[in-house]
């Protein structure tokens, strides 16, 4: 018998899509973006996304401090909702519990996710909460708002946009391969347990009209790069010695977890986003490549010439 995750985690999600998408009317983007957007109205809109955490699957409770699991349990969706280009307002927590927690574990996971809820100002609105027979799940959703013309979505790259990406990439991911290697003292360890969510810069983006398509890097630049393609229907071109990395570019490309973002701006308006960003953040916008026409393929080029690395983002399944 066939297994029903053997379509893959995108496989699903666009069955998902298609099974739903009758019910799916105007003001209302759904599937397929950081976050769904519902119109308020009156030029502004809603944004909606919620994440899970499985244990095993996202994290090992023996490894990551109850604190980090809370904060990274809400920064994760916070980032989906900065890369839709708005500020994040509201959150809800679902928990599902395995007995033995030790005494004082959720009282710190509880005071992560809120160091970030004051830290931008969202509160905590509402959630779930039950015990689990196998493991620790956690289930954020997130809430943001904004102008609708802010708004940020995959389908907007156009060919000739140049493409950026607002920090380094691959520390994330080398810190859970010196995890499961066992390299504890690992400086990049800590990186990987505690993400920060790009907020300001999301904010900052959407409202400069010159960027076209955002998104945040979850599941890394090789695999998430391609659902802007996809969606806006162009090709990039991407210079692989510009990708700002200190680790090797295999897991800067190809590990997720860096919670960066990445956009496309008009070429012409390039160098003065990129200036203003450097001026409003104290470091640079950096430029990795370029969108052009053609069908959805994402060509790495090596010193001008085209290579063919087998990279592939992180899926869950
Ligand atoms: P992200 O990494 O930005 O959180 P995902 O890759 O998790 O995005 O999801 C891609 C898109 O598919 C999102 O729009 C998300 O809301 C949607 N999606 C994922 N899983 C499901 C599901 N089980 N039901 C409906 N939509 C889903
Ligand atoms: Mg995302």
């Amino acid at each position: 018998m066939k297994d029903a995750l053997s379509q893959g985690e995108f496989g699903l999600i666009d069955q998902i899509r298609r099974q739903f998408g009758d019910l799916t009317h105007e003001g209302m983007t759904g599937i397929g973006d950081d976050c769904a957007i519902l119109s308020q109205g009156h030029g502004r809109s809603w944004v909606v996304t919620t994440d899970m955490l499985v244990e095993e699957v996202h994290f090992l409770r023996a490894y990551i401090s109850p604190f980090d699991l809370g904060y990274k349990s809400l920064a994760v969706n916070l980032s989906d909702v900065a890369a839709m280009g708005v500020a994040p307002c509201a959150s809800f927590l679902s928990l599902a519990l395995p007995a033995g927690l030790p005494e004082g574990w959720i009282e710190a996971f509880l005071e992560g996710y809120h160091a970030l809820s004051v830290r931008y100002n969202v509160p905590l609105l509402g959630g779930d909460t039950t015990s689990s027979r196998d493991g620790l799940s956690i289930s954020v959703t997130a809430l943001g708002q904004g102008e609708d013309t802010h708004l940020k979505c995959r389908k907007d790259a156009r060919p000739g946009d140049i493409l950026f990406v607002t920090g380094r990439l691959g520390d994330s991911a080398q810190g859970l391969h010196d995890l499961l290697d066992g390299r504890l003292d690992s400086p990049f360890i800590p990186i990987h347990h505690h993400p920060e969510p790009a907020v300001e810069e999301g904010v900052w983006l959407g409202s400069q009209s010159a960027v076209h398509a955002m998104m945040d890097l979850s599941d890394g630049l090789a695999s998430d790069l391609r659902h802007i393609l996809k969606a806006s229907w162009v090709k990039a071109e991407v210079s692989v010695e510009k990708i700002p990395t200190r680790v090797p570019v295999e897991l800067a490309v190809a590990g997720g977890e860096d919670y960066q973002l990445l956009c496309t701006v008009e070429a012409q308006d390039a160098p003065l986003v990129q200036q203003q960003f450097e001026a409003r953040f104290g470091r640079p916008l950096y430029p990795i490549g370029r969108i052009v026409e053609g069908e959805p393929v994402l060509i790495w080029r090596q010193k001008g010439q085209e290579i063919h690395p087998d990279w592939k983002g992180f899926t869950h399944f």
